[in-house]
């Protein structure tokens, strides 16, 4: 079965396109007016994504040159990292939970359609991010987690496969080691350091020439974490979002902090009332620094977590944004690169 989103011609609309120099039409709930963006003609093709996602934006990049779907670009853009077994934070060789599991959760957004997938805590399948694009364009739900979602990925022939390769083992053996000194498992060897605890993510989020918007994010989650625990990245309007009518942003970092504050939802909503992409992320920051508990918060004032958001907008506008220094990737529609993120604190300042 095709899996393309533009071959599918998903509900009709998804090759529709929208005219470039379109006036958007402002959303209205409750007779309140949603202010909505004015596009003007943008003929390039973006897509904007976490630092790791340098080979997918090119990827995305070329992928839109030649018409394909944004949501199905994104989505093999993703896959890199998905397959890559040195990425420790995305699908195969993504570190797994204090049991040794890999567990990974992937949402995605299709503006055009209005749809979106998710999974959560998905087990043996080394592409969540297709899978979460399965759920949306086959069933009338949004998110699948656990033996559910595995057996929904399998019932579509995707492969059962062993996730930890031997690095991955070999790190998560050694954090159980020694991860304390009262446990039952003698340090190996005793003057090694803990493994630190690992975070990583892949986030892409895409706009091509005629303004149609996808986003997508796809990771690991934490290494060592509490079996079943699900971050943010499965969560729609936190992990990533997309309106078509005004952008899409999306999220890595420590997902607690950002599903307290709907990170993404919040940062697409931000652009909406007019703020830049770069801007918007920095608004968002702002939120999540305000609402942390006191334990998140060092002596300064300052979180001692990191977050990142990344966030394009309908007319082809991208920024990225962290509370400490960090880089993200980007295709300007002609090439891609790494960029220092906007942020709120220097690292040692
Ligand atoms: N946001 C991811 C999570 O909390 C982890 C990360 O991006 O580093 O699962």
């Amino acid at each position: 079965m095709s899996d393309s989103l533009s071959r599918r011609n998903f509900l009709g609309t998804a090759a529709s396109g929208i005219a470039a120099t379109a006036l958007v039409r402002p959303s209205v709930a409750g007779g309140v007016e949603a202010p909505a963006l004015h596009t003007t003609a943008q003929a390039a093709n973006i897509a904007v994504a976490s630092g790791n996602g340098l080979r997918g934006v090119e990827r995305a990049g070329q992928l839109l040159a030649q018409g394909a779907d944004t949501l199905d670009a994104a989505i093999e853009g993703v896959k890199i990292q998905e397959l890559d077994p040195n990425d420790r934070s995305v699908g195969y060789g993504g570190l797994p939970n204090e049991h040794g599991v890999v567990q990974l959760d992937a949402s995605c957004m299709h503006g055009p359609t209005k749809r979106a997938g998710a999974v959560g805590a998905l087990e043996g399948i080394k592409t969540p991010s297709v899978v979460a694009k399965y759920v949306l364009l086959y069933t009338d739900h949004i998110m699948l987690v656990g033996e559910g979602a595995k057996q929904f990925a399998l019932s579509y022939g995707f492969k059962e496969e062993d996730l930890m390769t031997d690095a991955t083992r070999e790190r998560w053996l050694r954090w159980r080691a020694n991860r304390g000194e009262t446990d039952d498992w003698i340090n190996v060897p005793s003057d090694s350091q803990l493994v630190p605890r690992q975070t990583g993510t892949i986030n892409m989020n895409v706009v091509n020439s005629h303004g149609d918007i996808s986003s997508v994010t796809t990771t690991s989650g934490l290494a060592w974490k509490i079996p079943g625990r699900v971050g943010d990245s499965p969560i729609i309007g936190a992990g990533q979002y997309t309106d078509n009518e005004i952008g899409a942003a999306g999220s890595t970092g420590r997902g607690e902090s950002n599903i307290q504050v709907c990170g993404a939802f919040l940062t697409v909503e931000h652009m909406r009332r007019g703020l830049k992409p770069t801007d918007a992320a920095l608004e968002t920051l702002r939120r999540v620094v305000a609402a942390s508990e006191d334990r998140l918060i060092d002596d300064r004032g300052r979180p001692t977590f990191n977050l990142s958001f990344y966030a394009v907008n309908k007319r082809g506008e991208f920024g990225a944004a962290t509370i400490y220094p960090s880089r993200y990737a980007a295709f300007d529609g002609s090439e891609a690169s790494r960029r220092d993120t906007a942020y709120l604190f220097e690292r040692n300042g």
